[in-house]
């Protein structure tokens, strides 16, 4: 075996193994991810994809807060009250 099919087998693998560990990611919960597009609960504003952490427990768990009004939310779009 030389390093070139090593590293094309390697690379499926990898592939193989990452599709399964994002399908079985969990899509709730702290780690979940969420891949669906986010509506404020409040004024039903679409939110970007690519968010801006306003705070640190937005940074390390995700969530939003509205442009529009102000409000706060997890990754799935659910308010929270703080
Ligand atoms: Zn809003």
């Amino acid at each position: 075996m030389n390093d070139l099919t090593i590293i094309v087998i390697a690379s499926i693998l990898i592939v193989l193994i990452s599709r399964l560990f994002l399908k079985h990611w969990p899509r709730n919960g702290k780690i979940g991810i969420n891949l669906e597009k986010v509506c404020c609960p409040n004024c039903k504003e679409v939110m970007p994809k690519i968010r801006k952490p306003t705070n640190l427990k937005q940074a390390l768990w995700g969530g939003l807060t509205c442009k529009n009004c102000g409000t706060e939310m997890d990754k799935y779009g659910v308010k929270i009250n703080s």
